[in-house]
């Protein structure tokens, strides 16, 4: 299976994206993990990415298409793929159907989580995370059971994205309309595109996704 989760920051991409892998038997790639990866390794991508991206700007597409070609041929990808945060630009959408057409793949969908600009603003504000384990939490949605020990492991330290604070959220807001956006009717046009209303319950976001997935003919694992 080969599926693209596109959408705003905060529509919950990540979290489908998470669910599908272990649903479907596919790997998740999400660009945003693997840059914060290049971040904190201190790479030569890390360092020309970090400053962009606490900006909420878009990171070159020269950088984000090489990542891409070369994460795509990992054996993990054998079965299938979820990529969550690529393509962010038509130029990034043209370069990877060359790369799928070079590997004879083809995309099953392109699934669009659609959330009101309001509430993404709300969800990505809040959002922390464990240190140790990377388990989400929530301000206001989902505190841990325990306050300040995670669910998961038990970790006590939580760290915040530095791109979550509401200053760069609209940033990268007026990224994903202006540059991102445009990526919609690409796909439209190439009759692959479905759209799922991102406000649902993450329940009802997950079986939506996969009655789209089972419509055409792919099943999970
Ligand atoms: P995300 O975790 O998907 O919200 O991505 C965090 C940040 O990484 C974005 O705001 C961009 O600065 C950068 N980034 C992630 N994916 C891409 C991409 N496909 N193209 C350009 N920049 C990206």
């Amino acid at each position: 299976m080969e599926l693209i989760l596109l959408g705003p920051p905060g529509a919950g991409k990540g979290t489908q994206s998470k669910l599908l892998e272990t649903r479907y038997g596919v790997a998740q790639i999400s660009t945003g993990d693997m840059l914060r990866a290049e971040v904190k390794a201190g790479t030569p991508i890390g360092l020309e990415a970090k400053n962009i991206m606490d900006a909420g700007k878009l990171v070159s597409d020269d950088i984000l298409i090489r990542m891409i070609g070369e994460r795509i041929k990992h054996p993990d990808c054998a079965k299938g793929f979820i990529l969550d945060g690529f393509p962010r630009t038509v130029p990034q959408a043209e370069a990877l159907d060359k790369l799928l057409h070079e590997q004879a793949v083809d995309l099953d969908a392109v699934i669009e989580l659609k959330v009101d600009e309001a509430i993404l603003v709300e969800r990505i504000s809040g959002r922390f995370s464990c240190a140790k384990c990377g388990a989400g939490y929530h301000d206001k949605f989902k505190q841990p059971k325990v306050q300040g020990v995670c669910d998961v492991c038990g970790g006590t330290v939580f760290t915040r994205r530095p791109d979550d604070k509401a200053e760069t959220v609209h940033a990268r807001l007026e990224a994903y309309n202006a540059q991102t956006a445009p990526i919609l009717p690409y796909y439209k046009a190439h009759g692959r595109l479905f759209t799922v209303d991102g406000m649902a319950e993450m329940d009802q976001v997950e079986a939506e996704i996969e009655a789209i997935l089972r419509g055409l003919g792919v099943e999970a694992a």
